[in-house]
């Protein structure tokens, strides 16, 4: 199983009008490296975005909560190892 919490590249959405009809979104857009919390707990009721893990030889799709944005993969595990999560962190930043 996938761990709970996911390192990955991804572009960040502000609205559903998207980059080409929105400032804000076409300010976001841009890939950055996240901290993801794919099961996250609260407010299990939330429209979430999703991305795809692995879960053995199948994909599945989680929602997900951003924990936070990195200026590099490092940082991010910085932020895992400070908050007491880093044995629950996937890097998928470099997928196979
Ligand atoms: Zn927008």
């Amino acid at each position: 199983m996938t761990p709970r919490y996911v390192i990955k590249r991804i572009a960040l959405t502000h609205c559903k009008r998207g980059p080409a009809s929105c400032a804000r979104c076409r300010e976001v857009a841009r890939e950055r490296v996240c901290l993801l919390d794919t099961l996250p707990r609260a407010h299990p009721e939330a429209a979430r975005p999703m991305i795809a893990v692995r879960e053995g030889d199948v994909t599945v799709w989680r929602t997900y909560d951003v924990v936070g944005e990195f200026a590099s993969v490092e940082e991010a595990r910085e932020r895992a190892r400070a908050t007491g999560i880093a044995d629950e962190v996937v890097d998928l930043t470099d997928p196979p």
